[in-house]
């Protein structure tokens, strides 16, 4: 699968996401940004599924199969299943095999207010895991190193993620944390859990404080103090602050790459100088790991 491919060039592996053409953004805006990430040479791209309002549904899938065939990187198209019913699903699976796309983020979606997210045949995530891996695609589904909001209980939150695992997913890519001990503390009890597959850390950097609110609203990620710090200090200065954010992000990578953690996955916003920075700051400090390795193995 992507995870083994990757891990055969010896490093950990990096990738990014984007979101598709919506709003004012088109597909040729889609091509710019995914040209300028395909020169950072990612291991693999995932492209966002919007279920909701009037967007294209199989924007999703038409942007994944063109950063394919066009730059030739691999690519993960999101797909939701709250609310899908049996047909409308099987429509959206013709569609990505039809676009030559195997390998997908399989998730619930978040709640739409107003609307039953538990009602129809898929109600969990690994109810579409199962069946996506039944189809043959190589499957991916989402983590939560301090528990999902909906679930209050860290334990079950893990045994929720095992059962993910046992439905078919070869690979988790978590939510967004600004403090990687998250991370380590959720990989050992997913460990404990009996959870084997990769669990690549998801790292979105803050670049504004509106920005910054509606995420820790709606997945309940935790603001450490350095942070709300950051915030106060460049309150009166937007540049500064996301200049801040994209340098706090940098750092957590740095330490997880040295961490030796199973991938690391850029929430790029559609944003290419956030992916540069990320990927030359890794590279940088790889190849200071890889030189301080080799000047001990001169002097042993
Ligand atoms: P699930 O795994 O189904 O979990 C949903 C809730 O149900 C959790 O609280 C879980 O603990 C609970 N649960 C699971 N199994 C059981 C069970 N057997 N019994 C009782 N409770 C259970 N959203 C989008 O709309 N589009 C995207 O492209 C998208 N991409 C994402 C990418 C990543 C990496 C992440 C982390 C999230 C993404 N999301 C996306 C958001 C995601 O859809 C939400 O977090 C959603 O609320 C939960 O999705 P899930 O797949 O984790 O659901």
């Amino acid at each position: 699968d992507i995870y083994d491919q990757a891990r055969a060039t010896g490093r950990q592996p990096l990738s990014f996401e984007i979101f598709p053409p919506k709003g004012d953004l088109t597909l040729e805006t889609a091509h710019e940004v995914a040209a300028e990430l395909a020169m950072l040479l990612p291991d693999f791209v995932s492209v966002t599924y919007s279920a909701g309002g009037s967007g294209n549904k199989r924007a999703t899938a038409d942007v994944a199969a063109m950063i394919h065939d066009d730059f030739d990187v691999p690519t993960v198209a999101h797909l939701t299943c709250a609310g899908a019913t049996e047909d409308s699903l099987a429509a959206a699976l013709d569609d990505l095999k039809h676009k030559g796309v195997t390998n997908v983020l399989a998730l619930r979606g978040d709640r739409v207010p107003g609307t039953e997210p538990d009602a129809g045949p898929f109600r969990f995530a690994k109810d579409l895991i199962m069946r996506l891996a039944d189809e043959g695609f190589c499957v991916g589904a989402a983590a939560y190193p301090e528990g999902h909001i909906e679930c209050t209980n860290f334990k079950a939150s893990v045994a929720h993620l095992k059962q993910k695992q046992d439905a078919g997913a070869r690979f988790f890519v978590t939510q967004l944390f600004f403090e990687n001990e998250y991370y380590y503390r959720f990989r050992e009890a997913a460990d404990k859990a009996g959870i084997t597959v990769p669990i690549a850390c998801g790292i979105m950097p803050f670049l504004g404080k509106a920005q910054i609110e509606r995420m820790v609203f709606m997945c309940g990620a935790s603001l450490p103090s350095p942070i709300i710090k950051l915030l106060a200090k460049y309150e009166d200065d937007p540049a500064a602050l996301r200049a801040a954010g994209i340098e706090y992000a940098c750092a957590q990578l740095v330490e997880l790459q040295a961490h030796g953690v199973d991938g690391l996955h850029v929430y790029t916003m559609n944003q290419p100088d956030i992916a540069r920075a990320c990927a030359s700051a890794l590279r940088a400090s790889w190849k200071q790991g890889a030189a301080a390795a080799g000047s001990d193995e001169a002097v042993s």
